[in-house]
């Protein structure tokens, strides 16, 4: 399992409570099936999807094979289209980040 973070934010304007077409573009993101493009771009699963309305942010978290792809998918299913995204490998804090600096500094 490799954990992404998708982080995107967009304008006020282009915003889902503002705009018809990105409403649109998230409600139709909600009833369509998806898992077709997430087997091609290699997500495993959709871990969680967070939203923060008035920063008109997000953050997706996905368990995925490779960024390149996660990118693709992004595309494709037309979050790209009004975000700007950022992808960010994530490590957990006890799976991860304890045993790294246990190993690390001796502790
Ligand atoms: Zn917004």
């Amino acid at each position: 399992m490799s954990l992404f973070g998708i982080y995107g934010s967009h304008t006020v304007e282009a915003c889902p409570l503002n705009n018809r077409k990105s409403a649109e573009l998230f409600y139709d993101l909600s009833k369509s099936d998806i898992t077709k493009v997430m087997k091609k771009c290699k997500i495993n699963k959709i871990i969680e999807r967070y939203h923060s309305g008035l920063e008109h942010t997000l953050l997706w978290i996905v368990d995925a094979e490779d960024a390149h792809l996660i990118e693709k998918f992004c595309v494709e299913i037309g979050l790209a289209s009004f975000h700007t995204l950022k992808i960010v490998p994530l490590s957990t804090f006890n799976e991860d980040v304890i045993p790294t600096i246990k190993r690390i500094h001796g502790l």
